[in-house]
């Protein structure tokens, strides 16, 4: 399915730092016409670092919002996936789906995330980007922060997910980021929005049916 929404990408200072030492960014806002691009578009006053800028231009949003959507599909009336790629080889090294029903806490980034290699194992945080269906909670995206991971990217956002009845904690993961002075890091939000909308507007009529 085309998706026609525009997304925006918001490139933190943060994100630029943590691969790239002397990398000095202000925040840049960027918009995209059309997903059909892969390519995170960055405007002229940029600082982001090249070494980045390249790594994120590299990376097939959609491709990997796909995976994030197929761990999805295991929790049709809760639709929350993730999957966790390396930026560098494009390998997913962690996924997950929300399981709530197990811990309250286990929402699909932290089940990715917890699934990712141990940091006492090399694991390098800095050289990864998280993927899921639906836009962070402010859990779950202070935990992509924690992890200094430079990107996370989106399909559904917030006030959609409210639409389909999936109680929220009403502050947006920008604000979160915005709010961090721990870390930054990039976000793109509306990466295939059309396919991960239609997933919670299913469970949306899947769960009025149940009640
Ligand atoms: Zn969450």
């Amino acid at each position: 399915m085309k998706n026609t929404i525009s997304r925006r990408a918001v490139l933190l200072s943060g994100a630029a730092t943590l691969l790239a030492a002397n990398a000095k960014a202000n925040v840049t806002e960027v918009s995209k016409a059309s997903t059909a691009s892969k390519k995170t578009e960055t405007s002229e006053t940029s600082e982001i670092s090249a070494s980045i800028k390249k790594l994120l231009d590299n990376l097939d949003h959609e491709k990997f919002m796909r995976l994030a959507i197929e761990q999805a599909h295991k929790v049709p009336a809760c639709p929350f996936g993730a999957v966790v790629v390396n930026i560098k080889t494009g390998k997913v090294v962690g996924e997950g789906w929300v399981r709530a029903e197990k811990n309250p806490i286990w929402h699909g980034e932290m089940t990715a995330i917890y699934n990712c290699p141990d940091s006492d194992k090399g694991f390098d945080w800095s050289e990864v980007a998280l993927y899921t269906t639906g836009e962070s909670c402010p859990m779950c995206q202070s935990a992509i922060i924690w992890t200094k991971m430079p990107l996370v990217v989106y399909g559904s956002s917030i006030p959609f997910l409210q639409t389909c009845d999936f109680g929220q904690i009403d502050i947006r993961a920008q604000t979160v980021i915005d709010a961090s002075r721990y870390g930054k890091c990039a976000i793109i939000g509306g990466v295939l929005e059309a396919e991960c909308n239609e997933l919670f507007k299913k469970a949306k009529a899947l769960n009025s049916k149940k009640s």
